[in-house]
């Protein structure tokens, strides 16, 4: 198995209504980590390009998040982010995610198939 780990920055303003210390308009210079991983290397001999794995996470950057699509619907918490973060690199399983320098938010993508025995009639 191959991991790859890519780190950047992204400065980012949200508001979450309701809540006490995120209820004002305000931004976070988050730090981000993406894990990927893969099985097998891809043509070019690689888990997966870095430089495209920063690019798209460009949508997010100096952006007001509760404007964006993906948070219509969802509060653009630090779990949230993490989460959005993680779903849109394919060989992405894991997102860290610090909003301060003291939280970190932890996003693991589920792979694991469950089996449940059909109820007993
Ligand atoms: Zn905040």
């Amino acid at each position: 198995m191959y991991e790859v780990r890519v780190e950047t920055h992204l400065e980012a303003a949200h508001q979450l209504p309701g809540c006490d210390c995120c209820g004002g308009i305000h931004g976070h210079s988050y730090k981000v980590t993406i894990l990927c991983r893969a099985r097998h290397l891809n043509d070019r001999g690689m888990v997966v390009d870095g430089d495209k794995v920063l690019e798209k996470l460009k949508r997010f950057d100096h952006k007001f998040l509760n404007d964006l699509p993906e948070f219509k619907e969802q509060m653009p918490t630090a779990e949230n982010l993490a989460r959005v973060i993680c779903e849109l690199e394919p060989t992405a399983w894991k997102v860290e995610l610090w909003e301060t320098n003291w939280l970190c938010i932890s996003y693991t993508r589920e792979t694991e198939a469950e089996y449940r025995h059909p109820p007993k009639i």
